[in-house]
């Protein structure tokens, strides 16, 4: 019992150094004792045994204040691969993307893959294949892979690592233990919206922030949030289910039971799906050339901004409700960052644009002035980076770590 207790002090201390490590770097073995308030003994401990895993490196050596030059420690990139694979909702289709990553986070290969999903099956094979895909390109190996980090959208159990439930007919699937059995390192799921608030954190444009929020409008609504580089959560699920607030209190019924979700007003489904059955009904486009068969999402965002009067309302009126849903954001919980990601925002700034007039209307004008509306630097790449680094602290915590 007791050593079991050492073992998990000790895990903790490490995880807690390479995290500090990560944020501070480069940094001295006296510093990371005295900001963690860790006797020098225990620092350099855990010190040791991070670069025994070759997980951090000895560089160069610091400014003295007094005495010797203390030795500064970084992350070492090379130290380990993670594979970091995201799913993602697009208009009618999935598209799945795979990175191999060093410890720093910074991608090293990636592939896409665009695939169908309408079962646990079907997610588990699509998985599977791609992070086989990844490990068969010449610059990777699975012996060199220490971690797996996975996104979904959905709701997780990270814990259990279990995708709980996605609206494309998959529930109550173990990836996590399913695909640690298989690869035998470590794997880390994460919903796709924290993953990509904590890489937007960390990569994006979320660095030297304390508290984000990150908002994706696609083919679904999501968001997750981020304060003193934690995903914020509550017991074993995570919160920012905003695409159920209320922003039209007799709007149309939402999946949940509720009427006027944002996510029942605003999605790139929605959008098509309003155009083109006014393109059958006969409505005939003034100014673009829409056709029903092919309509996407960024030929209605274009035809709005060249003014083509059908679309330019449509839009308008779902900039409308997601700058609503910022503003209660904004006003109960005054983040540093919001971030805006997903489909509807990442070709352009138009809808960004409509977006952050609509906010700056209905936010608490002194809110506003401190905060920083923007949209993501990292594209899609932003789930991929946070996931990996999750994924690098699950290792950290886990049997597959041999240091005793
Ligand atoms: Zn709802």
């Amino acid at each position: 019992m007791q050593t079991k207790n050492l073992q998990a002090i000790k895990q903790s201390n490490r995880a807690r150094t390479l995290e500090f490590i990560r944020q501070r770097e480069p940094i001295s073995r006296r510093e990371i004792a005295r900001d963690l308030n860790l006797s020098p003994t225990t620092a350099s401990a855990a010190v040791a045994d991070l670069l025994e895993t070759g997980f951090i490196r000895e560089i160069g050596q610091g400014v003295s204040t007094g005495g010797r030059r203390p030795i500064l420690l970084e992350i070492n990139p090379k130290g380990g691969t993670i594979i970091s694979v995201d799913i993602a909702s697009a208009f009618n289709r999935r598209i799945i993307r795979a990175a191999a990553l060093d410890l720093k986070s910074a991608i090293l290969t990636e592939i896409k893959r665009e695939q169908h999903i309408d079962s646990n099956e079907a997610m588990l094979a699509t998985i599977r294949g791609i992070i086989y895909g990844l490990i068969a390109s010449p610059d990777v190996t699975l012996r060199g892979a220490v971690a797996i980090g996975i996104s979904v959208p959905g709701l997780v159990n990270a814990e259990a690592g279990e995708l709980v439930f996605a609206n494309i007919n998959v529930k109550h699937l173990l990836l996590g233990p399913m695909l640690t059995d298989e690869f035998q390192v470590p794997v880390l799921l994460q919903n796709s919206e924290d993953a990509a608030a904590l890489g937007e954190y960390r990569f994006g444009v979320g660095q030297g922030s304390t508290s984000l929020v990150y908002l994706s409008i696609g083919a679904g609504v999501g968001a997750g949030f981020v304060v003193n580089g934690r995903i914020y959560q509550h017991g074993r699920t995570s919160a920012g289910e905003i695409g159920h607030i209320t922003v039209q209190p007799d709007g149309p019924v939402c999946g949940c039971g509720n009427q006027g979700c944002l996510s029942a007003l605003v999605s790139s489904e929605m959008l098509v799906k309003t155009v083109r059955a006014a393109l059958d009904g006969g409505y005939l486009p003034e100014t673009a050339v829409l056709s029903s068969e092919s309509l996407n999402i960024h030929q209605i965002l274009a035809a709005a901004q060249a003014g083509e009067p059908l679309c330019l309302d449509i839009v308008t009126r779902a900039a409308e409700w997601v700058g609503i849903a910022i503003a209660n954001i904004i006003n109960f919980l005054n983040p540093e960052i919001i971030v805006c990601g997903g489909e509807l925002f990442e070709k352009n700034d138009y809808f960004f644009s409509l977006v952050e007039q609509v906010v700056w209307r209905r936010a608490l004008p002194d809110f506003m002035n401190a905060i920083h509306l923007t949209r993501s630097s990292l594209g899609r790449r932003a789930g991929l980076q946070g996931v990996a680094v999750l994924a690098l602290d699950t290792l950290l915590k886990s049997p597959y770590l041999i240091v005793q």
